[in-house]
C-alpha cells in the first residue's frame, strides 16, 4: 500500500512503537507509589520533557490529553472558566474560518454572553489580518484561536503578525498547532502563544494521546475533575503507553531539518509530474507557503469520490480535500471559506506525505492518476 494521508493519521515510528511496548508490558498506574508506577510515572514525565523540547516550552506546561480534539476543547472551554474564575471574563471569542471542527464547534457552543466572531481569509486561505486588527479594535477580553498550519491545504498562518496583532490588544491567543508540528519548525514562546495544541498521531505517535501546552499564567480551569493528574489541569489516569510513544516520536525530530526538505522535495516532484499528465490541476493556496507535504488539488470534472476509489484500487490511500469524518464527505468549508466554487471543490484530493515515504510512492500515485484520466478519456 502507497500510503499518502499522513495529515489523517502518519504512520506509527517504530521508536514509538517500542516505547509503547514496554510501557504496555509494565502496565502500571503513574500515580501509585511502587516501583511500576514509579516506572509509569518517569516514562509520563520523560515524555513532557520530550514533547516540551519539541514545542519549545517548559515542561511543566504541558498538559496531557487525549488528543487534539481535546485539547482544542480544553483551550477554549478552559481558558473561558479560568479568566471567569479570576474575575476577568473573556466576552469575545475571535476564530479563523478555516479551523479544524474541533474549534469551530466549541466555539460555537459557547455559552451565551460570548460572541464568537469568524476572521475570514483570502483565497489562499490566509486569514485576514487587518480584519483580525479591526475584530479585536472591539469592546470586552477576546480569545483568539488561528491553527499554524492547514489540514487540508497546508496553508501557513503568518502566526509571527497574527500574534503581535494579538499581543497588542491584550486578548490571550491559541494555536492548533497539530498539522505544523514536525513540518515546520514550532516554537511556543516566540510564537507568544498563551495555549498551543498538538497531536500524536499526526507526527509518527500513537493514536488517542495529545497536548494542550499552557503558559505558566494563563487562565486555566480544568474540564475534567477528579483525580489530581496532570497538576489538576486534566483528570484521568494517564495513557501511560501512548504518552510514552508521543514523546518518544516528538524526540524522533530532533534534526529534522533534513527530513522537512526531502519531504517538500516529494510533494514538489509530484505536483509537477501532474501537471504533466493533467495540466488543468487547479492546486489550492498555492500562492500562500504551505507545509512541505501537503497538496490539495483538483482535476476539473474528476470528482473527488471516484479518484478516490480508483486510486484505492491501485493500492494507493490518499483522501478527499473536503472535510470526511464518520465516513460522511461533506463541502469542505476550509476550501469554502477560501472562495472556491463548489462543483471545483467536489473535485479536491488531498495527498499528504511523512515519514515513511520514499520517491517511488508519489511516483505510483501519478501511474495510477495517468492511468485514470487515460480510461475516462477513453470512455
Ligand atoms: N486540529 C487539526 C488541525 C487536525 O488536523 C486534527 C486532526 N484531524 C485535530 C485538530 C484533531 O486531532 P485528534 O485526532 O488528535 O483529536
Amino acid at each position: 500500500m502507497v500510503y499518502l494521508d499522513h495529515n489523517a493519521s502518519s504512520t506509527l515510528r517504530a521508536c514509538a512503537r517500542e516505547v509503547m511496548l514496554g510501557a504496555l508490558a509494565e502496565g502500571a498506574n503513574a500515580s501509585s507509589v511502587h516501583g511500576p508506577g514509579r516506572r509509569a510515572r518517569s516514562a509520563v514525565e520523560r515524555a513532557r520533557e520530550q514533547v516540551a523540547r519539541f514545542a519549545g516550552a517548559q515542561g511543566p506546561s504541558v498538559v496531557f490529553t487525549s488528543g487534539a480534539t481535546e485539547a482544542n476543547a480544553l483551550a477554549l472551554n478552559g481558558a473561558i472558566a479560568g479568566a471567569a474564575e479570576k474575575g476577568a471574563p473573556i466576552r469575545r471569542v475571535l476564530v479563523s474560518a478555516v479551523e479544524h471542527d474541533s474549534v469551530r464547534a466549541t466555539a460555537r457552543a459557547l455559552a451565551d454572553g460570548i460572541t464568537v466572531h469568524e476572521v475570514p481569509v483570502d483565497g489562499d486561505g490566509r486569514a485576514d489580518i487587518g480584519a483580525l486588527r479591526t475584530m479585536l479594535a472591539g469592546e470586552g477580553s477576546a480569545l483568539v484561536s488561528v491553527m499554524a498550519a492547514n489540514n487540508e491545504t497546508g496553508v501557513i498562518q503568518d502566526i509571527a503578525a497574527i500574534g503581535a496583532i494579538i499581543r497588542g490588544a491584550g486578548a490571550l491567543f491559541h494555536i492548533d498547532a497539530v498539522q505544523a508540528a514536525g513540518r515546520l519548525p514550532i516554537d511556543f514562546t516566540d510564537w507568544g502563544a498563551d495555549y498551543l495544541t498538538l497531536s500524536s498521531h499526526k507526527i509518527g505517535g500513537p493514536q488517542g494521546a495529545g497536548a494542550l501546552i499552557v503558559r505558566p499564567d494563563a487562565p486555566l480551569a480544568p474540564r475534567i475533575r477528579g483525580g489530581g493528574q496532570e497538576m489538576r489541569r486534566r483528570a484521568g489516569t494517564e495513557n501511560v503507553a501512548a504518552i510514552a510513544g508521543f514523546g518518544a516520536a516528538t524526540a524522533a525530530f530532533a534534526e529534522n531539518g533534513a527530513e522537512i526538505a526531502r519531504l517538500g522535495d516529494m510533494r514538489d516532484a509530484f505536483e509537477r509530474a501532474l501537471r504533466v499528465i493533467a495540466p488543468e490541476t487547479i492546486i489550492f493556496g498555492e500562492g500562500a507557503p504551505r507545509l512541505p507535504n501537503t497538496s490539495n488539488l483538483a482535476i476539473p470534472n474528476l470528482s473527488a469520490e471516484t479518484a478516490l476509489i480508483a486510486l484505492d484500487l491501485d493500492g494507493v490511500a490518499v483522501s478527499s480535500g473536503s472535510a470526511c469524518s464518520s465516513g460522511k464527505v461533506t463541502p469542505s468549508h476550509v476550501l469554502a471559506a477560501m472562495g472556491v466554487d463548489k462543483a471545483l471543490a467536489r473535485s479536491a484530493i488531498r495527498v499528504s506525505f511523512g515519514w515513511s515515504n520514499e520517491d517511488d510512492d508519489y511516483e505510483q500515485a501519478i501511474r495510477s492518476i495517468a492511468r485514470l484520466i487515460a480510461r475516462r478519456r477513453a470512455a
